[in-house]
């Protein structure tokens, strides 16, 4: 039976890396999903419009979390980008019952689908590449797994590279990856695309796949449409190259914290100035900076955070 986190599979003529796309693993994120099933078309008819095309590799597209995208909502009883911990993925490997939590299920099903790619494969590496999108408006991003070659991934991307954030979020895909002994050299990339509603993002995530595909070898340099690279390109002018994290402003459901509105990623914010409300009144910024992934949405533990730019 096909798994319902399978989104297809592309089997590249000369050996090389398995690149893991991941759509949705929230899921009102659709983008990823669609930006993933469009590529897979498109590396379909590459071969037919462009005889010398070789793709070296493997490529594999995951749904992350079905259940939550079927209802386009975020999570269902947990939020999977928070929820992967080392020692319980562990613990429930070996029990011979599904965990309760829609979430817990998904990610063991979306680990067996890529630890089952890697033994039939044999890669020579793997690149996790998990795309995403924002409820706030304005800027895309990507934040890579915390070690050089994965930054290095990154910086690829024409898109700001956010430096600090893997390690800040807790329980993400990216954070498990890196806790975990695999037998083949692994990087790691999250890309926020965009809004969740913008048609673009769509586009900026193929574009995002296929410069992924390029950095890592599977594909050429003139391979597969570049048309959806200017999108990329459009919606990162003006943004910083590299910033850093310097504050996250963690919330909980009784701190009825509600964002000011008009702010949208990227945008410069001063020390002091009041950019939301919660039960205990104004939430001034306590930097200068940045703010990234101001909260738009009810369900979600971060209210918002500060960036900085770093000169390169
Ligand atoms: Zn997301």
């Amino acid at each position: 039976m096909v798994s319902r986190h399978f989104l297809g599979r592309y089997l590249g003529q000369e050996k090389g890396p398995l690149l893991v796309a991941i759509g949705a693993m929230h899921g009102n994120e659709p983008a990823g999903v669609k930006g993933i099933e469009l590529i897979l078309k498109m590396l379909e008819v590459e071969p037919i419009t462009h005889p010398e095309f070789i793709f070296r590799g493997r490529f594999i597209g995951i749904l992350g979390n079905p259940v939550a995208y079927q209802r386009r909502m975020r999570f269902i009883d947990v939020d999977m980008n928070r929820h992967w911990q080392v020692s319980r993925i562990r613990q429930q490997i070996q029990q011979p019952e599904q965990p309760k939590l829609v979430e817990e299920r998904a990610i063991l099903n979306v680990l067996h689908l890529i630890h089952e790619e890697i033994r039939n494969y044999q890669p020579t590496e793997v690149v996790l590449l998990d795309l995403h999108t924002t409820s706030s408006t304005g800027g895309i991003f990507s934040i890579a797994g915390d070690d050089p070659t994965s930054q290095n991934l990154a910086v690829e991307l024409p898109a700001p590279v956010i430096l600090g954030l893997a390690d800040e979020l807790k329980g993400t895909l990216l954070q498990y990856v890196k806790s975990i002994k695999l037998d083949v050299p692994v990087r790691t990339i999250s890309f926020e695309a965009g809004h969740h509603t913008d048609p673009l993002s769509v586009n900026r995530c193929i574009a995002a796949l296929t410069c992924c595909m390029r950095a890592i070898g599977c594909v050429g340099q003139n391979d597969v449409e570049s048309q959806h690279m200017r999108v990329l390109l459009d919606q990162a002018e003006g943004l910083p190259k590299l910033t850093r994290l310097v504050y996250r402003h963690s919330i909980r459901p009784e701190d009825q914290f509600v964002m000011q509105p008009n702010y949208s990623n990227f945008k410069i914010i001063r020390q002091g100035e009041i950019i939301a409300h919660d039960s205990k009144g104004a939430v001034p910024s306590p930097f200068d900076g940045r703010i990234l992934l101001p909260l738009y949405q009810k369900q979600g533990d971060d209210g918002f955070f500060i960036v900085q730019d770093i000169p390169v």
